[in-house]
């Protein structure tokens, strides 16, 4: 198994493969005018599109449900992590089901509360296993981070409770990624609107930035826990649930799991 490939180290390769295909470009320009614009057009199109996690250029992506429904859903990437407990506890007083995108490492480290999500109505789906940028990586790596993502949250909660659902770590995705992922079995889910409580900006801003974007049929992109830092807390966004509920409460909507969102 290789490292994980960072989303720094990502971006400087997708930068380096971008010059040198607007070298070649302009190489060729003189002579197939026409060739060298498509090159170029296609490499930006590529670049742009794989950092976009909305975009449908490299497979589809649910970005949200029905907008004629007053139903919204929570979504947590990255755990379990520190702050998982208190953000179920939370979950719980409120009763509200969420979705919960697991990395298959995390899952590894803490199998109760993988357990603990899927017992108490949680819909457990996959982040990929390491939360390694998967834009320059082939099909054989993108399935093994589903496989052992798979086989980790099997072991620790049984057959069953991984929901074929797929969120690429930040979205990013390669040519590689929806075949494979789409070879295996997934859907692809992208979100509505992120809140940034990845840079802990305080419950209260975490709240409002969420107050905001919640309307009937979005999915709202939250972190229980850091890809990079496996012991982060995310104290700021198990904080603000309360607020957040209360909010959909206000606006009418109900908040329910990914599936029952798509249902
Ligand atoms: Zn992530």
């Amino acid at each position: 198994m290789s490292q994980p490939m960072t989303k720094t180290r990502t971006i400087r390769r997708v930068v380096a493969i971008e010059l040198a295909v607007l070298a070649a470009a302009a190489t060729a320009w003189r002579r197939h005018p026409v060739f060298a614009t498509g090159i170029a057009g296609a490499g930006a199109l590529g670049a742009w599109a794989a950092f976009r996690s909305g975009s449908p250029a490299f497979g589809p992506v649910i970005t949200r449900g029905p907008k004629d429904a007053p139903r919204a859903a929570l979504t947590f990437d990255d755990g379990p992590g520190p702050s998982t407990p208190a953000i179920l506890d939370a979950l719980a007083d409120e009763g509200v089901h969420a979705t919960f995108f697991v990395l298959g490492r995390q899952a590894r480290r803490h199998p109760d509360l993988v357990r603990r999500m899927h017992d108490e109505g949680h819909q457990v789906a996959s982040h990929g296993y390491d939360h390694g940028i998967l834009v320059l990586r082939g099909p054989a790596h993108v399935r093994d981070q589903l496989r052992r993502t798979e086989e980790a949250i099997e072991d620790a909660a049984g057959p069953g409770v991984l929901t074929h659902v797929f969120r690429a770590p930040h979205g990013f995705r390669g040519p590689a990624t929806w075949p494979s992922v789409r070879t295996a079995g997934y859907r692809m889910a992208g979100w509505t609107a992120g809140v940034f409580d990845s840079a802990d900006p305080g419950p209260d801003v975490v709240a409002d930035r969420s107050a905001r974007a919640l309307g009937p049929g979005c999915i709202l992109l939250l972190h229980d826990a850091d890809g990079w830092d496996p012991d982060r807390p995310r104290a700021h966004t198990a904080a603000a649930i309360p607020d957040i509920c209360a909010a959909a409460r206000e606006k009418g909507l109900s908040l329910v799991t990914l599936d029952e969102l798509l249902a």
